[in-house]
């Protein structure tokens, strides 16, 4: 939760992919499913760890060490965080990143997003760095009314996404 030092701290890079790993991934990806969050990093479970999961598209995604190598454009959406329900601001992010991260065997790739994926990935890296978003936001949105309207205008955008 926002507050707890943890989350203000740079986490450090995994160096052994071994089944204590495993079992953080999976805490991860449950963790995110329960509580319904498009993403989380390790350190929202207390863990200094460089290591991420995002849902998109209905697939899960894990990057261990994820490195935003390239950076293109700019979006600016609604955000939300799991460590802190209730709050949402938005932020400007790129439109379009490239990451470099390990998978979970430790085995590097790399992968392009955009969207509401590449918002995800940024939201979820800044994480690692003690960032949160709304030390970045440019405005916090508490009406009601207006924070409805803002979600419905971003699951427009990514349903939309989703047909192409
Ligand atoms: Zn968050």
């Amino acid at each position: 939760m926002f507050g707890e030092a943890g989350l203000r701290k740079k986490c450090r890079d995994v160096e052994v992919f071994d089944d204590k790993l495993w079992v953080l991934i999976d805490d991860m990806r449950e963790t995110m499913d329960r509580f319904g969050g498009v993403g989380l990093a390790a350190p929202q479970l207390g863990i200094l760890r460089r290591v991420i999961v995002i849902e998109d598209d209905d697939l899960l995604h894990e990057f261990v060490n994820p490195v935003i190598t390239f950076m293109k454009g700019k979006q600016r959406e609604i955000e939300g965080c799991l460590s802190s329900p209730g709050e949402w601001g938005y932020v400007n992010r790129p439109a379009k990143i490239k990451i470099k991260a390990h998978n979970r065997y430790g085995k590097e790739f790399e992968t392009e997003a955009d969207g509401v994926f590449a918002i995800a990935i940024c939201h979820e890296v800044d994480h690692l760095n003690g960032i949160i978003f709304t030390d970045i936001a440019d405005e916090m949105v508490d009406d009601e009314e207006e924070l409805e309207k803002a979600k419905r205008a971003r699951n427009r955008r990514r349903k939309k996404k989703r047909k192409v």
